[in-house]
């Protein structure tokens, strides 16, 4: 049982979406948590499991088509997730687990499946894979440096007034409009892989910020921004 003072992460169904790398999020959030001297307790949540309610960040990764729907279906009938979204817990969605975020998202076929609704935003296939490096500018309002990554994915997706383009596209496609990712209350989505936490570590202290209602010491981020700077410049400089 976690103890009652521990930070409480929840990595939902690596069993089904964890194809990409995203469960580095995880390694980061913990890392950056436990350097500002909080106790971290990492809960896998597998598939054929309940989601527990009382996390703190909740994370979600990419994964394919198939393992997609799943995930959507099970997420729906468990409950749990929009439980924990509605009592104020943070969350963090890549690609696939973004997209299951929405009312709809492209099936294997193209076909419309039923997301679980926790965000305002619908996705279906786009024209074609985007594939490739992402550069971001974020909404002024987060106070975030610009976000880099990686991403491969069919789906497009369509923003509904509920929720704010995390960021404005400088390379790749993000969303398909010139937008890349979402934001509504603590809950932020992403086509960002990289894993996107080691490439932009603020966006993992903005998680941890909004989970522990805190501000956050600083941290030596040489080698993080070493690796940004490594990838914004390979991208900028083409
Ligand atoms: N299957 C989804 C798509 O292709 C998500 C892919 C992913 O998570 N990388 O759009």
């Amino acid at each position: 049982m976690p103890s009652d003072s521990a930070l409480r992460v929840v990595w939902i169904y690596p069993d089904l979406l964890s194809t990409y790398g995203d469960q580095g999020n995880v390694l980061v959030l913990e890392q950056r948590a436990r350097k500002r001297s909080m106790t971290v307790e990492t809960i896998h949540v597998r598939s054929s499991d309940p989601v527990p309610e009382s996390g703190d960040i909740y994370l979600i990764g990419g994964g394919e088509d198939r393992p997609q729907i799943l995930a959507a279906q099970r997420l729906r009938k468990d409950g749990g997730l929009h439980r924990a979204i509605a009592r104020g817990a943070a969350m963090l969605a890549v690609c696939a687990g973004y997209q299951i975020m929405g009312s709809t998202f492209g099936g294997e076929e193209g076909q419309p499946v039923d997301g679980i609704g926790l965000l305002d935003i619908a996705s279906t296939r786009g024209p074609a894979r985007a594939v490739g490096e992402l550069v971001a500018e974020v909404d002024t309002s987060l106070n975030l440096p610009t976000l880099t990554g990686f991403e491969n994915h069919m789906g497009v997706t369509r923003l509904g007034p509920g929720v704010k383009p995390l960021s404005r596209t400088l390379a790749g496609i993000g969303n398909g409009d010139g937008f890349e990712g979402c934001f509504a209350g603590h809950v932020v989505g992403t086509y960002l892989h990289g894993p996107a936490l080691a490439r932009n570590p603020a966006l993992a202290d903005l998680l941890l910020g909004w989970a522990t209602g805190g501000s956050l010491a600083p941290i030596d981020d040489t080698w993080y921004d070493r690796l940004r700077k490594e990838r914004l410049d390979a991208v900028m400089s083409r």
